[in-house]
């Protein structure tokens, strides 16, 4: 033989494969092997046998039924197939020609075997006659209906069963979506619940520390120092709540100007000096941007990049390293902060992000807030991501792994301002507040943002009554009896509506023993004249949720 004739045995049975795979190849035949009927289907439009042996009890389909396909392809009509099965039962042979195969061997594959191909492929067929082949094939459509049925119906079932899983994952969702819902609710009115006390205790310890009930022992002036340094780091927490909050519900008010982002970035970047000194850690600045104006958020950009500084210093060894730049890109403007320190094992690069997710475990932090390992409660870069959000930006860390440092990317769009141009604001709420009293001290106060309602004393009395809850209260004296205070004091507290509202008292003096009475009296918060920017802000934020 010149050419070794292609025979294709279609067959789920390894030791029928091997069988007939021995006696072929020993005879010059070139053998191919399939173990399904789509299998076997491939395999001959891939290599144009010129034998094909079927299997009849195929796992997938039936031979017959692939038979009936292969001879369906342009080409096949005249392969030769051959049924090859150990069912003779009943028109067994009848129903594998009438599929459309040439002819029919019988199992078990003895030494006959090799003779009967050679026969078929010197051109025996076997032939059905006419009648009987239509009656075969009448009863093989038959059973090809009822098989078709049967599919059908697994389908339905499989559908079926489809449908319900969606559904149950619809409900799933639903559900994770409520508990999402409810989990922002529960972080929300937690840290709404939890400032308001906690401010008052705070008031009350700086107090006794001011010596307002006396002079305290070295002893206790200790413990003071302790419960101050805790009750700080407590109201910073719940700060950071609340903002997460605020920023997750879309409720945190944001007003857009423009900054040399350098500038502003390297302000910042400044303001560290002292920390990066006392962990005698080496600090570089570098910035490569030609067009440094951009529109941001200030309040809440700082925020971000503070954090992203923050967490570089917490987790840096003493004496390492840390860079901030600032690199003007083709579309954006990219902000990083690399550090020489722990590093983030690759498995944790995303999950950073997560709310309340921390890779240590938080019990062995250490206390205070800048010092190596002081790690808090896995708020921050869930902050810095909803504030990237925020501005269209993006953020993400970048480490070789532990110990080998890492890298913070932060990134704005260049054109930020004009995309927002479709949108009037980002965000906008609107927070009541009421002033009563003298107005001057609001120059803190941003009119663009909050709902700010002045009245005099005399008109806060007369219409207290009709007032719908605000979010703060500020009652701002100046030089007025003891008495008149207490009195709007007690006209807020005891006011059904306004009583859980927040209230603030400012004044240029009062003495220590007024003080504490304010606070007995349900007052969250003092500031005395001239008023500290930064300790109103911080008590303005805790306040105005
Ligand atoms: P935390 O208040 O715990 O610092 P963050 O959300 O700011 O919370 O950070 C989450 C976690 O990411 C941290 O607990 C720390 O494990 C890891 N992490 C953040 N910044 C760095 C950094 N610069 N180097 C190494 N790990 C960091």
């Amino acid at each position: 033989m010149d050419k070794k004739l292609k025979v294709l045995y279609i067959e789920d049975n390894q030791y029928n494969l091997l069988l007939v795979k021995k006696i072929l190849e020993a005879n010059n035949y070139q053998f191919f092997e399939a173990k399904t009927g789509l299998e076997g289907i491939e395999k001959a439009k891939e290599i144009s046998p010129d034998l094909i042996l079927m299997d009849i009890n195929l796992p997938d389909f039936s031979g017959l039924d692939v038979t009936t396909k292969i001879r369906s392809i342009s080409n096949f009509e005249t392969v030769k197939i051959i049924a090859i099965t150990a069912e003779v039962g009943e028109g067994g042979r009848e129903k594998a020609l009438a599929a459309g195969c040439d002819g029919f061997i019988p199992k078990p594959i003895d030494s006959t075997f090799l003779k009967k191909i050679e026969q078929f492929l010197s051109g025996k067929n076997e032939r059905l006659e006419k009648e009987t082949e239509v009656k075969y094939l009448r009863q093989y459509s038959r059973e090809l209906m009822d098989k078709l049925l049967i599919k059908y119906e697994e389908l339905e079932k499989t559908n079926q069963e489809l449908e319900n899983t969606l559904r149950v994952i619809q409900e799933v969702n639903q559900k994770l979506i409520l508990l999402n819902k409810m989990e922002e609710n529960f972080v929300a009115i937690s840290s709404h619940e939890l400032r308001t006390p906690v401010v008052v205790v705070k008031g009350f310890i700086d107090l006794i520390s001011d010596g307002a009930f006396g002079e305290l022992n070295p002893k206790l002036a200790e413990i003071i120092k302790v419960l101050q340094i805790n009750i700080n780091r407590l109201i910073k927490t719940i700060e950071d709540i609340t903002n997460f909050a605020n920023l997750k519900d879309g409720s945190s008010s944001t007003i857009l100007t423009e900054v040399n982002i350098v500038d502003f970035v390297k302000e910042i970047f400044d303001s560290f000096a002292t920390k990066f000194a006392e962990r005698k850690i080496s600090a570089h600045f570098e910035s490569h941007v030609i067009n440094p104006i951009v529109t941001i958020e200030t309040t809440l950009f700082s925020q971000a990049i503070n954090n992203l500084i923050a967490n570089a210093i917490k987790y840096t060894q003493d004496l390492g390293n840390i860079s901030v730049g600032v690199v003007e890109e083709a579309t954006q403007i990219k902000i990083y902060v690399r550090d020489s320190g722990i590093g983030i094992e690759k498995q944790f690069l995303e999950r950073i992000f997560d709310k309340f997710f921390t890779i240590q475990d938080s019990s062995h932090y250490f206390s205070g807030e800048y010092e190596f390992m002081a790690g808090g409660k896995g708020l921050g870069l869930s902050i810095v991501k909803n504030i990237a959000r925020i501005h269209q930006g993006n953020v993400w860390a970048e480490s070789e792994g532990k110990n080998m440092g890492s890298t913070f990317y932060f990134t704005i769009p260049k054109d930020l301002k004009r995309k927002l141009e479709q949108k009037t604001s980002i965000i906008t709420s609107e927070k009541k507040i009421y002033v009563i009293g003298w107005k001057d001290a609001l120059e803190y106060i941003n009119y663009d943002i909050y709902d700010v309602e002045m009245m005099s004393i005399p008109d806060f009395v007369l219409k207290c009554d009709a007032l719908e809850p605000s979010s703060l209260i500020i009652l701002y004296i100046a030089e007025i009896g003891e008495d008149i205070i207490y009195d709007i004091v007690g006209r807020v507290k005891t006011n059904d509506k306004l009583k859980m509202v927040p209230m603030m008292v400012i004044d240029k003096n009062l003495n220590n023993h007024i003080k504490a009475k304010l606070y007995t009296l349900g007052v969250e918060q003092y500031l005395t004249e001239p008023i500290d920017k930064e300790k109103f802000n911080s008590t303005f934020q805790i306040f105005v949720v």
